[in-house]
């Protein structure tokens, strides 16, 4: 993994543009995947912007912190804007402005649409709660946490995105599979062949380029949990992160394992008391009423 302080570092010192060989020769234990999704993340939050030279991408330190409500702004507009300045790309609760600023409701409604009409702030609607928004600074991109992440269009799950990916990574599974036990060896060497890593399916998916939204190796591998979690495939692990591989399923499953609790993440932590009990999973009572 990369951390994105050591990214902005690098960048804070090529005030002319540093290219990503400059990045990788600079941090040359690195993978290439990890300096991508850091630089990702950076571009992300608006603290690096891209731009061309002589034909070759280069990336420039852009401090966000610059940009300030001081031109034509009142004290209440400078404060409210610091108070949504310090929430980050995570966003902050109108609740939580008005506990901060002191500021009263009507006060701060009318602070935050002249901030927003100036373009200095924005609203985003949280995945979290179908009524809640949360405010943060005009130019950066949301988190993950707000937006849903790929798998969320509008606050709306894309179930059927979703579906797609999972028949995707499911077939470069199984083809892989198929190969393996062609290419002979005796089951030993076919089973250790047919293993793929999140790296592996998630070329293959951005060369489908069946995606609009760039996808990160992270969600490549929610995908393949699901797939696991279907019993099409297996995952093991393999020194940092996990292998993939199609699996055949001989018999179905039995009942219990089609039940909810038969998959579920938190079954350990599931009990009669305390927040997480079958009374109150939402997932227990759909399957209930569907079957
Ligand atoms: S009741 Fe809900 S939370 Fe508990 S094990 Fe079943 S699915 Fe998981």
């Amino acid at each position: 993994m990369v951390e994105e302080s050591v990214i902005l570092e690098l960048v804070k010192n090529k005030p002319d543009g540093i290219s990503n060989d400059d990045i990788k020769e600079a941090i040359p234990d690195a993978k290439i995947e990890d300096i991508a999704v850091a630089i990702n993340k950076c571009l992300k939050t608006g603290s690096l912007e891209l731009f061309q030279n002589k034909g070759k991408l280069l990336y420039k330190f852009k401090d966000i912190s610059q940009k300030t409500a001081a031109k034509g702004s009142d004290n209440e507009e400078k404060v409210v804007f610091r108070i949504i300045e310090e929430a980050g790309n995570k966003g902050i609760w109108i609740r939580d402005i008005r506990f901060k600023s002191n500021l009263n409701m009507t006060q701060l409604n009318k602070v935050l649409k002249s901030l927003e009409t100036k373009k200095y702030i924005k609203a985003v609607k949280s995945v979290s709660a179908s009524k809640k928004k949360v405010y943060m600074l005009y130019d950066l991109e949301p988190d993950s946490t707000v937006t849903g992440g790929a798998w969320y269009q509008d606050q709306d799950f894309e179930s059927e995105f979703v579906d797609v990916l999972s028949q995707q990574c499911l077939r470069f599974l199984t083809e892989k599979a198929e190969e393996a036990r062609k290419q002979g060896g005796g089951p030993l060497l076919a089973r250790n062949k047919s293993y793929a890593t999140a790296i592996d399916v998630h070329k293959f998916i951005s060369d489908l380029g069946i995606s609009k939204v760039s996808l990160s190796i992270n969600d490549i591998e929610s995908i393949l949990y699901t797939v696991v979690l279907d019993n099409n495939a297996e995952r093991t692990v393999s020194g940092d992160g996990y292998l993939y591989r199609a699996i055949n399923r001989f018999l179905d499953p039995i009942g219990l394992v089609k039940t909810t609790c038969g998959v579920c993440p938190i079954a350990s932590r599931c009990a009669d008391t305390g927040l997480i009990n079958p009374k109150v999973c939402e997932y227990l009572t759909e399957w209930l009423e569907e079957s």
